[in-house]
């Protein structure tokens, strides 16, 4: 079982919609279910029409997903009692450091522990919590990238598992939202494989399951940046859906003919899951979109 999880902050834009496609490629082509979450678990950043404009993209390009689409806004009671598990082994400490204070003191990311000795009884105003970080090795072999493995105090440091605002954090409420689900595989970006060893620490924790996990890489413009909202990477256009999915995978590294570019939707689609091999994206960080700006596309 694999899924497609994208924060609805905005319509898709050409990188989710390649990631996406990996992961439902690589899930039916084997014959199990991809599902489709919304990760909406932050309200600020959220919009339901981002959320509709995602599912009516996902349908045009063919990927329709199995069941019911979930909501990580309606799951928030789930969230809440993991995090009192997490209370209940001593693991968890307020943190009321600002945003200010940590990145003018870090000169790498790692949470520096000013905050390890607070106890929730004696601190007051809003604060973040965070986990205490394992110092241990946390290795696991990504099926295209390979051996990965952190040491998570030294390379992470404590990191938090409910935000200031109150809203819990993505690499928790992943772990439970993917463990409730069934899913099996998780295939996504390779900016998120730093994240991992967190997410296996978390489910170690909490006695679930770890699923596979398989980083594809990421697209990025001409200036080598992925491509996101904030290099103008604007949403897929629905009007030619398959050239757009033809191009989608060549950059996944298989060869489709030419002439698929103009077929229906649906025939690109089964031609891809008769001929999806994955590893064909071995080692690979990156595709470049060749000279041409995002926004040409
Ligand atoms: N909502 C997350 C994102 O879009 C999901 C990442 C994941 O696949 O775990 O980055
Ligand atoms: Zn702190």
């Amino acid at each position: 079982m694999g899924r497609f999880a994208p924060s609805p902050s905005g319509p898709l834009h050409l990188g989710s919609l390649y990631t996406a496609l990996a992961s439902f490629l690589q899930a039916k082509s084997q014959g199990g279910q991809w599902m489709l979450r919304i990760d909406d678990i932050d309200p600020q950043r959220s919009r339901a029409s981002a959320a509709d404009a995602i599912l009516r993209t996902l349908e045009s390009f063919g990927l329709l997903w199995d069941g019911e689409v979930a909501f990580q806004s309606r799951n928030t009671g789930r969230y809440a009692e993991a995090l009192t598990q997490l209370q209940a082994m001593s693991l968890l400490f307020p943190c009321t450091c600002s945003r200010k204070s940590l990145t003018a003191d870090a000169d790498s990311a790692v949470y520096a522990g000013h905050c390890r000795s607070k106890t929730l009884d004696g601190t007051e105003g809003a604060f973040a919590l965070r986990i205490r970080a394992a110092d241990t090795t946390v290795s696991f072999v990504d099926r295209l990238q390979g051996p990965f493995e952190q040491n998570l105090a030294a390379d992470v440091g404590d990191f938090v598992v409910r935000r200031r605002d109150g809203v819990v954090a993505y690499h928790l409420a992943t772990v439970l939202d993917d463990h409730e689900a069934g899913i099996t595989d998780v295939m996504r970006g390779i900016d998120l494989l730093s994240s991992t060893p967190r997410q296996i620490y978390l489910q170690r924790l909490l006695g679930l399951f770890s699923p596979a996990y398989c980083h594809v890489p990421v697209l990025v413009d001409h200036q080598g940046r992925k491509l996101s909202k904030s290099t103008r990477a604007t949403a897929v256009d629905l009007r030619s859906p398959g050239p757009t999915l033809h191009r989608l995978l060549c950059w996944l590294n298989q060869t489709p003919p030419a002439e698929l570019a103009r077929e229906p939707v649906g025939v690109i689609v089964e031609w891809a899951l008769q001929h999806w091999d994955p590893t064909l994206l071995t080692g690979r960080v990156f595709i470049a979109l060749e000279d041409r700006a995002p926004e040409a596309l």
